[in-house]
């Protein structure tokens, strides 16, 4: 009989986002579980499944993200769980065109839009990225024509258009992120894993030999509960994940999304923006502010299944993480300013309703200030496991992750890929 298929396990996996989810899910499709011998439980703090970033990400999955021994196991298993799970209606996985373009938008373009203010230079600043295109993604940029269905932006203004790969390329895909995790979390409970909610894990009691007990606070019961005889911890706590694993330094850093209601046609599009000097979004003038970023602006939207758009916004660090997810704030103004430039180029989506306006925490493993990508493998501690630091990919590296991670416990080793470089006992984790 094989030993670690045959040895009672007591799984515990800290975080209900998509990592911890599809974990779950995949060590209870591992065919070496076997439910009379293994527990697999995940603890998630907040009240519900997925309520940071991997509820209120954009879901862009692709062939060209990073890093690259993870992407394409994860593109494909993607495309895999779709299949099987009918992920087009249920998550609304979908392949969509994917490209960037430049617009100008003069000044009398924003006065037929918005009442003029008057600008004043202080306090400006130049507008930040969201890390999502490398410069290898940037490679596979092809020049082209704006494609005639992609109607919800001003032809008119748009510069130029460059497309991801090639046109009807199969290198784009995407799904709704919240319907994908929480759907996984479902399947995973289905297949026998247990998850509780609003169970905030505060600590890993662990000997040189191994792991022996995880503590909670329920936060229902205001009381601190502890699971006994655990034989592996697996941490997917996202920009938390440091508070358990202070080794790990991953970093959260906030940004700030926007979700219309709008049926268009499915293009994800990267931007770059140049306003007119004098140009102050309405809201900040109305409130007698200043503009708040020099000339050009770059935000990312996502037309997504299930009649919406979705918009992102540059990261700020104003706010440190807060203690769990529900507590996590969004600042209006930032929103509005998203929706704000966003107009400046889509009438469609000028004049489509809002459905949220949101933030979230991008977890980001950090080492001598750049992103090192993330960290996916045993620890230093035996029995203490690690997957996180996804940064702008958890949503396309998740399934590959989960599936690794399954792997990692039931066979000893990942298989489906080599993640020798993603190692966390390399960064003494
Ligand atoms: C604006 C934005 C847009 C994005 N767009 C995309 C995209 O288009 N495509 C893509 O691939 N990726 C995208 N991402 C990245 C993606 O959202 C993240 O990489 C991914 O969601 C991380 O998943 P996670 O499970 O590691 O973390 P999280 O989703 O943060 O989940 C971690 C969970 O752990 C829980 N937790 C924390 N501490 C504890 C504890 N002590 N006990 C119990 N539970 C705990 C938290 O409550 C949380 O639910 C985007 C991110 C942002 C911010």
């Amino acid at each position: 009989m094989d030993k670690t298929t045959d040895k009672e396990r007591n799984i515990v996996i800290v975080g209900g986002g998509i990592i911890g989810c599809t974990t779950a899910y995949y060590l209870t499709r591992h065919p070496s579980f076997n439910p009379a011998v293994h527990t697999i439980t995940l603890l998630e703090a907040a009240p519900s499944i997925a309520p940071g970033a991997s509820g209120k990400a954009g879901g862009l999955l692709a062939l060209w993200a990073y890093p690259d021994c993870l992407v394409p196991l994860s593109y494909r298993l993607h495309a895999e769980l779709a299949a099987e799970h009918d992920g087009a209606q249920k998550w609304g996985y979908r392949k969509l065109g994917c490209g960037s373009f430049d617009a100008i938008v003069s000044r009398q373009k924003i006065q037929t839009l918005q009442q003029k203010a008057k600008a004043e230079g202080e306090g400006e600043k130049t507008w930040e990225k969201l890390p999502k295109q490398n410069g290898a993604a940037k490679d596979l940029l092809e020049a082209g024509n704006l494609p005639q269905d992609l109607d919800w932006v001003d032809r008119a203004i748009v510069d130029n258009w460059s497309e991801m790969g090639s046109p009807g390329s199969t290198e784009t895909a995407q799904v709704h992120p919240f319907h994908f995790t929480t759907t996984i979390a479902k399947l995973a409970q289905e297949g026998g894993a247990k998850i509780r909610t609003n169970a905030k894990v505060t600590g890993i009691n662990s000997s040189k030999t191994g792991v022996e007990s995880v503590e909670y606070l329920d936060r229902e019961d205001d009381e601190t509960k502890t699971i006994e005889a655990v034989t592996d911890v697996i941490v997917a706590a996202g920009p938390w994940t440091s508070r358990i694993l202070p080794r790990a330094k991953i970093e959260g850093l906030r940004a700030h999304s926007v979700v219309y209601e709008a049926e268009v046609s499915p293009y994800a599009v990267f931007t770059d923006i140049q306003l007119p000097s004098d140009f102050i979004p309405e809201h900040r003038a109305a409130m007698g502010q200043k503009r708040r970023h020099k000339g050009r602006v770059d935000p990312e939207i996502y037309a997504r299944p299930f009649g919406e758009v979705y918009a992102c916004g540059e990261p700020d660090t104003l706010i440190p993480l807060p203690e769990t997810a529900d507590q996590v704030e969004h600042d209006e103004a930032q929103c509005d300013d998203l929706i704000s430039y966003i107009s400046t180029f889509s009438p469609v989506l000028a004049s489509a309703p809002i459905k949220a306006k949101q933030a979230c925490y991008l977890p980001r493993h950090m080492r001598f200030g750049q992103e090192a990508g993330p960290l996916l493998g045993k620890t230093t501690v035996p029995g203490v496991w690690a997957a996180a630091g996804h940064t702008c990919w958890g949503i396309q590296n998740g399934p590959g992750t989960g599936k690794l991670m399954a792997e990692f416990i039931f066979d000893g080793a990942a298989k489906s890929a080599n993640v020798d470089k993603l190692d966390p006992r390399k960064f003494k984790v």
